[in-house]
């Protein structure tokens, strides 16, 4: 693994632990609009981003390279609606996709096959996390936010980790 690699990989870590620390400051932020089920949701999903943060260590202790930390920079705190906050998730993992793309493209140039073979779960899960971020930025920008639509949506996303 080259140097330009393994830095990137590296700052891999900390984007995917800032993600969690984004999606921890929304759910405090749902916590506050008395929205249970957004809230339920974003603590999940900030426990996923702490476990990719974690693939990306030991990807790098098992190749035995230097795991090197960097400072986890403050999430935002301007949250104004629930569909402004998933516009911003939206956006936020399609920037992570163009990261797992950047890695990739790095990967493929090095011809280093064990990191491309595991980019390929990030690959998959990149499609999952824009899938399930626009599917609910969707709905709010359908039903708008606030009513019962609103209402309604809190209780399915609490049900999130339950199937
Ligand atoms: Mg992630």
């Amino acid at each position: 693994m080259n140097k330009k690699l393994l830095d990137e990989m590296n700052i891999q870590i900390n984007k995917e632990i800032y993600s969690g620390y984004l999606y921890l400051a929304i759910a405090a932020y749902f916590e506050d609009q008395n929205l249970a089920g957004f809230a339920h949701w974003m603590r999940m999903q900030a426990g996923e981003e702490l476990e990719h943060g974690m693939k990306f260590f030991d990807f790098l202790v098992d190749r035995g390279k230097r795991v090197d930390l960097q400072a986890i920079e403050k999430p935002g705190s301007d949250f104004s609606s629930p569909t402004e906050v998933f516009k911003q998730v939206l956006e936020h993992e399609q920037y992570v996709t163009s990261r797992i793309n950047l890695l990739y493209e790095l990967a493929v140039n090095e011809k280093d096959y064990a990191t491309q073979v595991f980019l390929n779960w990030f690959v998959d899960e990149q499609v999952e996390e824009e899938k399930n971020a626009s599917e609910i930025l969707g709905y709010l920008e359908r039903v708008g936010d606030s009513g019962n639509a609103l209402l309604m949506l809190d209780q399915r996303l609490k049900s999130r980790g339950e199937d």
